[in-house]
């Protein structure tokens, strides 16, 4: 196919390149962090512009020893690098025999042998994904390479096949370097390519690459990106005095690609070959390739990396934003079935967020290994090996700031946000548009739903004293991201089982009204010997104990199924729960109310539709209750927004929602994470927008947004608090459910902790009720039962 777009030139031409990128690409810029490893600097090839092959007599050894290897990968996964890029020379041992022997003696048939091995290695021990730069290679050698890389990369350079730079260089041939191309698609393959502009072709040759290029792409969908880099002269090289590529060519390459290739292949140029990078976004990129915190650019080691900060400064300066990303863009990570080798998918996964990008907080992703601990009422877990450094939900690491931060957003985005501070409802693309914000875009999300939750319940904080009881940690269901209830016994998970005494929980209730709480938070595991009627005796065996304390208790998933077993309807049942003393259902068991995702994590729970009609049962019952989304694990932004709306759409039929808690998948014990099928939880990037969204999405119909501090910890819900939250949810005593799946954030808090957290912002503290009522200072609640002497430490402030 000939391009329409070849007869175009000048600001026409840029400008027609930059509305392809904004339509396909928006304003996010990509970029890669990653480490370089050199693994051999041998080449057969002689190229006229090359400084990174050399002769083996400059070279210490060969090859890098796996422990140099390590040693890169290590430093860089350290400095929160994703990728390892390993670039070497082609098949040097067919020139070289220094390099045979050693291969030889390490017991390599060939270079690629040893670039699989060291890819393990490194893969294994660093968790950093390897994407191989060997150069044209042969069906069964990319095939070989695609277990151990998630991505390949040739550049095809130009189609001639009469340039003076490569006529050292028989891999440089054209068709090879096609026919590599065409194997790649063929085999499924995230692959990189692209040209180079300045090594004595004209336009109408990169035109005829690019073209080839697209080709191969509409053929097979495999070519992820292309990069179009720019000639410079290099001392010590055939082509040391030849002329640079001229700007001004280079940047009509760029926008030539942009609109010659198909427009859903990212366009990368490489910002340390131009003094003044800026302009290669106005010719149309989407990525600046990789960039490494650790190491040089071997093959331009004169040109060193701008540092991340100026990378951002020029991108955001620009109105873009600069967001990591893997070695394989994230349309073939989240379609990683096709593209993506079985045995790299957790990989991949365990360093990807929800959209398929690299996970955002600073700080290094090691693979995790972790043993289970038994404790008295469930497992607990203990990291060993390793420790990342990133934030991760339930961890107790700091998270970055993300707010307050310079606020910036535009295009789309700038629209969505004014619409909803002009009063509009957000539909379903507005809210998806929210949830991927990234840079200063997230902090202007921030500042709009602090500004809604300021209009909809003003500056105070609320929360409430409240006890969970979690009755028993047996359960029928095998929900695969639960980490309290007893697990499959080949993920060791089996804490002791327990089920509590009725008078236990009485206790236990009593003991709570003593400490200030007004609220017992009733759930467990659905035992396998109850019957319906034990949360009704449930409740009252707790409002015997304690007439007046609010009963928060019993998922969908156990009043659906309590009412299943006595046969009984489900409003009928609700009915007689109320009238035990039941008030207020929790929102657990939602998970993720999609039921394409609900059959990965929980596939025999109750399905989305019968989750949301236990609510309107409730509902209607005179039961209220709350939404909450367990986040992070295997789901897509695009299933929050439908959980948002299915939710939405029941809160305008039945107003029954008190609040919106946002729950981050905690990861460590989980026993999807340990079969290594999920992620490591949100980044926290998406968990303040979770709660930044909610707070949008349910303006004008529910006005409390929670966010939970046992999973975020108190320095990530403090930013939370000027993202849209007003409320800290319970004081938590005896908060089970979480630690059992990792989280670290302790038990219990105290009214001064909560103040402490509270009173920098500005806002003012306030205990309520679970129904958002007022509790004036000191309230007590009378206790029909006899305190039994434990030793308890007050909740509430006398
Ligand atoms: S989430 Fe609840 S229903 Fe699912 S396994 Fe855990 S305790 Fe059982």
């Amino acid at each position: 196919m000939t391009s329409p777009h070849r007869e175009l030139s000048g600001e026409e031409l840029f400008a027609a390149a930059r509305e392809v990128r904004d339509l396909h690409h928006g304003t996010r810029i990509t970029f890669s962090p990653k480490v370089f490893i050199p693994l051999t600097m041998l080449c057969r090839d002689r190229c006229g512009y090359c400084t990174f092959a050399q002769p083996p007599a400059r070279l210490q050894s060969p090859y890098l020893s796996s422990e140099e290897v390590l040693a890169i990968a290590r430093a860089g996964a350290a400095a929160g690098c994703h990728e390892a890029l390993f670039t070497l020379g082609e098949r040097p041992e067919l020139r070289y025999p220094v390099a045979a022997d050693w291969l030889d003696r390490q017991g390599h048939a060939t270079t690629l042998d040893l670039l699989a091995e060291m890819a393990q290695l490194v893969l294994d021990e660093t968790g950093l994904l390897p994407h191989s730069n060997a150069g044209a290679l042969y069906e069964d050698e990319l095939s070989a390479l695609r277990r151990v890389a998630p991505s390949q990369g040739m550049m095809v350079e130009s189609l001639r096949t009469d340039l003076d730079c490569h006529r050292g260089a028989p891999d440089k041939e054209p068709a090879r370097r096609l026919e590599t191309l065409e194997a790649a698609g063929r085999l499924a393959i995230p692959f990189t390519t692209g040209i180079l502009v300045g090594i004595g072709e004209d336009r109408e040759d990169r035109v005829v690459a690019l073209e080839a290029i697209a080709a191969s792409h509409r053929r097979h969908g495999h070519v992820q990106e292309v990069i179009v880099q720019n000639f410079l002269p290099k001392p010590g090289t055939a082509m040391h005095s030849a002329t640079p590529c001229p700007e001004d060519v280079y940047l009509e390459a760029i926008a030539l690609a942009r609109l010659i290739l198909p427009p859903d292949v990212h366009l990368q140029a490489p910002p340390n070959l131009s003094d003044d990078f800026g302009p290669l976004l106005d010719a149309g990129i989407d990525d600046w390739g990789g960039v490494s915190p650790v190491t040089a650019d071997h093959v331009n080691p004169e040109r060193p990396w701008p540092d991340l900060d100026r990378l951002r400064k020029v991108t955001e300066a620009r109105g873009f934003t600069l967001a990591p990303r893997l070695t394989a863009y994230p349309e073939y990570v989240r379609d990683h079935a096709r593209w993506i080798h079985e045995d790299l998918r957790f990989q991949v996964m365990d360093r990807s967020d929800s959209e398929g990008m690299g996970r955002d907080d600073p700080g290094a992703v090691f693979p995790e290994e972790i043993e289970m601990v038994t404790a008295s009422d469930g497992a607990e877990v203990r990291q060993v090996g390793h420790r990342s450094t990133a934030w991760y939900s339930g961890s107790p690491i700091s998270p970055p700031t993300l707010v307050p931060a310079t606020v910036a957003a535009r295009g789309h985005l700038r629209e969505v946000l004014d619409g909803v501070l002009d009063g509009q409802q957000a539909g379903r693309d507005e809210l998806l548009a929210l949830f991927v914000a990234r840079g200063p875009e997230v902090a202007a999300v921030a500042e709009v739903a602090d500004e809604l939750r300021r209009r909809a319940v003003g500056d105070t904080v609320t929360w409430v004293a409240n006890r969970n009881i979690n009755y028993t940690n047996v359960c029928t269901y095998k929900c695969r991201f639960c980490g309290f209830s007893k697990g499959p016994l080949s993920l060791n998970l089996r804490g002791t089982p327990y089920l509590l005494e009725m008078d236990e929980i009485a206790a236990r209730a009593a003991d709570a009204a003593r400490m200030g709480a007004t609220e017992v938070c009733l759930q467990g595991g659905i035992h396998p010997d109850f019957d319906g009627n034990y949360y009704i005796d449930v409740t009252r065996a707790v409002r015997d104990a304690v007439p007046d304390i609010h009963v928060h208790g019993f998922t969908a998933l156990e009043v659906t199924e309590g009412a299943r077993r006595l046969g009984e309807s489900l409003a009928d049942y609700l009915r007689r729960a109320r009238d035990a003393g039941l008030r207020s259902l929790p929102g657990t068991a939602a998970e993720i109310l999609d039921d394409d995702v609900r059959a990965e994590l929980c596939p025999d729970k109750i399905n989305s539709e019968e989750w949301l009609e236990a609510h309107r049962t409730a509902h209607g019952v005179g039961i209220a209750s709350n939404i909450t989304i367990m986040f992070g694990s295997i789901e897509r932004p695009e299933h929050w927004v439908r959980h948002l709306l299915r939710c939405r759409d029941l809160q305008e039929e039945t107003g029954g929602f008190t609040e919106f808690v946002g729950l981050p998948f905690v990861h460590m014990a989980s026993p999807i994470y340990l079969q290594r099928k999920a992620r490591r939880g949100p980044t926290f990037r998406e968990n303040l927008l979770m709660h930044a969204v909610a707070r949008v999405a349910y303006h004008g119909l529910i006005d409390n947004i929670q966010a939970s501090w046992v999973k975020i910890g108190f320095d990530g819900v403090r930013q939370l608090l000027q993202s849209g939250v007003n409320d800290l949810g319970g004081t938590l005593m005896d908060e089970n459910i979480s630690r059992a799946a990792g989280a670290q954030h302790g038990q219990q808090v105290r009214q001064e902790d909560l103040e402490g957290l509270v009173a920098p912002l500005g806002r003012t503290l306030e205990q309520r009720t679970t129904l958002y009522g007022r509790v004036e200072p000191g309230h007590r609640l009378t206790v029909l039962r006899e305190d039994d002497g434990r030793t308890l430490i007050p909740l509430v402030n006398a």
